[in-house]
């Protein structure tokens, strides 16, 4: 099973913060997929310094090029150095109205680019208290994932909507309940949905990530703010390595 932890940068960061990847570069990432998605502005200049440490897209376009000013096609990251691309975070879906159709195309042109591709689903805090969790998390999942996902080249990031940027977790049992049923899913759509990694994504930190790697079917972390320091990102790294 692979293990991964993904540090998304969102829009933060300029090139006075490259050293931050220069001292995670410097690290063991030993059994783990250690992955940075900076702004597509650093893309090139992080993965030149990155060493073992993989860059990715934070976002890509369905198409592999045109009339899209501003966009980023996933050949453009590939060539900029990436190797992997988040879709689909919760972020997109609310600021650019992206459903999950248009989340499957990008992933779809994330693969065809030769990228592994990060696909976020997580439920809202009204579908939460409306007892919608696993609804929505199975309706996203069906209508994000492409038919062509394979357990070498797409990952999973379950990232509950209340829990990003909030410092609020879900329960170890709630973590677990999602994960769970995110598994019986894949396994049950995909040859290889058994061996898909499922990323959890949401206030993780130093100081939890320990507890949340050992949910089970939790195989690594998405990780916004705390990915902006190598060494609070270093901290959720060692917990992952230190993990079964
Ligand atoms: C994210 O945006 O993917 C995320 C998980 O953010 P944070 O770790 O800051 O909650």
């Amino acid at each position: 099973m692979r293990r991964i932890a993904a540090g998304n940068w969102k829009m933060n960061g300029t090139g006075a913060e490259l050293g931050e990847i220069e001292t995670l570069a410097a690290r063991n990432t030993d059994s783990v997929e250690v992955v940075i998605c900076p702004p597509a502005t650093l893309l090139s200049r992080a993965a030149d310094i990155a060493g073992p440490v993989l860059v990715g897209g934070q976002d890509c376009h369905a198409a592999e090029s045109g009339a899209h000013t501003g966009d980023v096609s996933a050949t453009m990251l590939k060539d900029a150095g990436a190797s992997f691309v988040i879709v689909g975070h919760s972020e997109r879906r609310a600021d650019h109205g992206e459903t999950d159709a248009d989340i499957a195309a990008k992933a779809q042109a994330g693969l065809d680019a030769g990228l592994n591709v990060i696909i976020c689903v997580g439920e809202t805090l009204d579908e939460r208290e409306a007892g919608r969790t696993l609804d929505v998390v199975g309706t996203q999942l069906a209508g994000s994932v492409p038919d062509s996902a394979a357990s070498n080249t797409v990952v999973i990031a379950y990232e509950p909507v209340w829990a990003i940027g909030t410092g609020k977790v879900p329960s170890n049992d709630e973590i677990e309940e999602v994960h769970g049923h995110i598994r019986q899913l894949l396994t049950e759509r995909f040859d290889t949905g058994a061996e898909m990694a499922l990323l959890y994504g949401g206030s993780v930190k130093p100081s939890n990530a320990a507890e949340i790697f050992a949910v089970p079917h939790v195989n690594g972390a998405l990780v916004g703010g705390a990915s902006l320091k190598a060494s609070d990102f270093g901290g959720i790294i060692d917990a992952l390595n230190a993990s079964d």
